[in-house]
């Protein structure tokens, strides 16, 4: 599938729930609004929606949430994804989760054909984690990586960088992630759903300046390793982990962007920093052959923009996009 811009559309991020167990300070407020069972897809309606685009031409698939793992069930569609790995129609099946389920479900997801995982995580200060997460335990997240380590999942770990809060935290993630075989993302936080913007304001650090000050202190190689995604990678000598940053505010990567993101409502965003979108359920849910759903993906993929414009400042009352980030799922 090729965009108005000759992207080829490769990489489908599939939010398969929105709720979620913690309650992330830039990302979701305490009172969350969750949306009524009826409204979300079924397991197996993700799972035709899903496989429509693998057909089409996806090569890459991302469950994300919400936080995936608290959807009850959800190994059944794990596993069931996981057959197209095997026919050899998709490269990889990968979750970015928050850890706090891995302990029961890493076993699983390896056995399901999962190489490698994201586990987002800001901090190591138990206190600051859970301020960070309102109901978060940082214990049980590190038991879940423990187990993803034994598991045999490649993990890597994204940070949002939140002035204030965990700016003084990144060279001991770094050297943490040295220790732990672990890969690093530093994240900028993005204007995301309505928080209060004085929140978000006072959240953003540009990594930028972030990037500048951690080379004092690492050597940061430089690499062309690419996993299709906005991140950029150095590799830190000291530890041999590769160290990467998200910088959608400072510099943002859309030429290269290969994706688009389905919510668990079946609602299709072609871009995480534009509101425009695709219903795929009444289509999905129309028909049980799937032309109405290709149909409708590829006139989707017709109308993807060119790039998101993302901006913090005093001036900007609202967020850039008002849907939380908890909709998509990053
Ligand atoms: N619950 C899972 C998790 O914690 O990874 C998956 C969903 S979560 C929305 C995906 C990622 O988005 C997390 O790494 C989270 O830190 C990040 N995120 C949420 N809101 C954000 C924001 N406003 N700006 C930047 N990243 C954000």
């Amino acid at each position: 599938m090729l965009d108005p811009f000759g992207r080829s559309i490769t990489y489908l991020r599939v939010s398969v729930t929105d709720r979620c167990d913690f309650r992330c300070v830039y990302c979701m407020t305490e009172d969350m609004a969750f949306l009524p069972k009826a409204e979300v897809l079924t397991l197996e309606e993700l799972d035709r929606a899903a496989s429509a685009f693998v057909r089409l031409g996806v090569r890459k698939l991302r469950l994300t949430g919400g936080e995936p793992l608290v959807r009850r069930n959800v190994m059944s569609l794990v596993r069931s994804l996981g057959r197209h790995l095997g026919t050899g129609a998709l490269d990889e099946l990968t979750i970015t989760t928050n850890g706090s389920q891995l302990a029961k479900y890493a076993g699983e997801l390896k056995s399901a054909g999962m190489q490698r995982i994201n586990v987002s995580l800001d901090t190591l200060d138990p206190e600051k984690f859970t301020a960070i997460t309102r109901w978060g335990k940082l214990p049980q997240v590190m038991e879940g990586l423990q187990a993803a380590k034994a598991a045999g999942l490649a993990v890597k770990i994204n940070a949002v960088a939140l002035k204030g809060v965990n700016d003084g935290e990144f060279d001991n993630l770094i050297a943490w992630c040295g220790d732990q075989g672990f890969d690093l993302v530093l994240i900028e936080v993005m204007p995301m759903g309505e928080l209060g913007e004085t929140a978000r304001l006072e959240q953003y650090l540009p990594l930028s300046a972030v990037r500048a000050r951690l080379k004092e202190k690492w050597t940061l190689d430089e690499t062309d390793y690419r996993t299709g995604g906005p991140a950029r990678y150095y590799t830190v000598r000291e530890t041999g982990r590769r160290l990467g940053f998200i910088t959608p505010l400072t510099h943002n990567f859309c030429e290269s962007c290969n994706r688009v993101r389905l919510t668990c409502t079946g609602t299709l965003y072609m871009c995480l920093g534009q509101q425009d979108s695709a219903d795929l359920r009444a289509p999905l849910r129309a028909s049980e052959t799937d032309a109405p759903l290709d149909r409708a993906i590829r006139e989707a993929i017709a109308r993807k923009p060119k790039g998101h414009d993302f901006v913090i400042d005093r001036r900007q009352a609202t967020p850039a996009v008002p849907r939380h980030m908890s909709v998509t799922g990053g």
